[in-house]
């Protein structure tokens, strides 16, 4: 029987819809919708240019910069950087750095329990999406207590809301008004680019908890799987992230799809990032002999 199936007979603690979360959900993807639209019938090859530029680094805000930077100090990052990861952060509205990384932080800590905000044995919808509706209260900030540190993540969590409509509306709007589609660039850069990179986010907790591989560890709901990390910039290989979250690479080995990996290694190699932390090859190896040892033992 699969974790998945196992959760249904657990109590789930009852919680309230967050009508602001959900209304700005579903709003955001009417407006996604319309975006959609839009770009078909009013078709502008600079405006897909720019959504496609705004959505990659808006995605690597999120991978390279909440995830393997705030959320785990997989490596180091001088300010330039952070507050460029900040900026295109807070136009994936997916919270601040600080409050991203409080939730995920519990998320490694907690995997797969009621305290896990998007604990995948209450099914495949509430750690995609429906965690994100409900009311879970203040958020804990105890387990970022470091990063509260950080006067550039101080700032954006403090100014989290006029950093959005900045990020995310207007500043879209305002570059692609310089070809005279100020509504592409709301709608198309905006809204419909967010509503593609929030379902890629949103996979990564709900696909790669369900569907793939278990090569680094048996324990927990992880998972390694490729098609994920073809539509995550590398998130996808999340066995090995759980059995080693200090790890600054997902997809570890060279042939393994992870551009976070890749962008954070060449802006190393120009002083922007230091201090990339790897697993020693020998712990990666025995994490492997190990647990294909489990399956061989299980299976007999
Ligand atoms: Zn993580
Ligand atoms: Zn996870």
């Amino acid at each position: 029987m699969s974790d998945s199936q196992n959760a249904t007979a657990l109590p789930r603690p009852a919680k309230k819809l967050d009508p602001v979360n959900a209304g700005f959900l579903l709003i955001a993807h009417l407006l996604g919708v319309a975006g959609l639209v839009y770009l078909i019938t009013n078709f502008n090859p600079y405006t897909l240019i720019l959504a496609i530029v705004y959505g990659g680094l808006c995605g690597l805000a999120i991978t390279g910069g909440y995830h393997r930077l705030f959320s785990h100090p997989t490596y180091k990052a001088n300010a330039f950087l952070r507050a460029i990861y900040l900026f295109f952060g807070a136009a994936s509205i997916q919270n601040s750095a600080l409050k991203w990384s409080a939730d995920h932080r519990r998320h490694h800590a907690r995997t797969d329990t009621d305290d896990d905000p998007y604990n995948i044995r209450r099914g495949f919808w509430w750690a995609h999406i429906g965690w994100v509706l409900f009311d879970a209260g203040e958020t804990d900030l105890s387990l970022v207590k470091d990063l509260e540190e950080d006067p550039l993540v101080r700032f954006q969590d403090r100014h989290y809301l006029a950093l959005v409509i900045l990020s995310a509306a207007v500043v879209p709007a305002l570059i692609a008004s310089l070809w005279g589609d100020w509504l592409g660039g709301l709608l198309v850069v905006g809204f419909l680019r967010l509503i593609v990179e929030w379902h890629s986010t949103f996979s990564v907790n709900s696909f790669t908890h369900m569907v793939g591989a278990q090569p680094y560890c048996k324990k927990g709901s992880a998972r390694d799987s490729w098609l994920v990390a073809l539509i995550t910039f590398g998130e996808g290989y999340h066995n090995y992230h759980h059995r080693f979250p200090i790890d600054y690479r997902n997809g570890v080995r060279w042939y393994q799809f992870d551009p976070t990996k890749w962008f954070v290694w060449t802006l190393s190699k120009l002083g922007i990032t230091r201090d990339l932390r790897r697993t020693p090859e020998p712990r990666r190896l025995e994490a492997l002999r190990k647990t294909a040892e489990e399956s061989a033992s299980r299976a007999a």
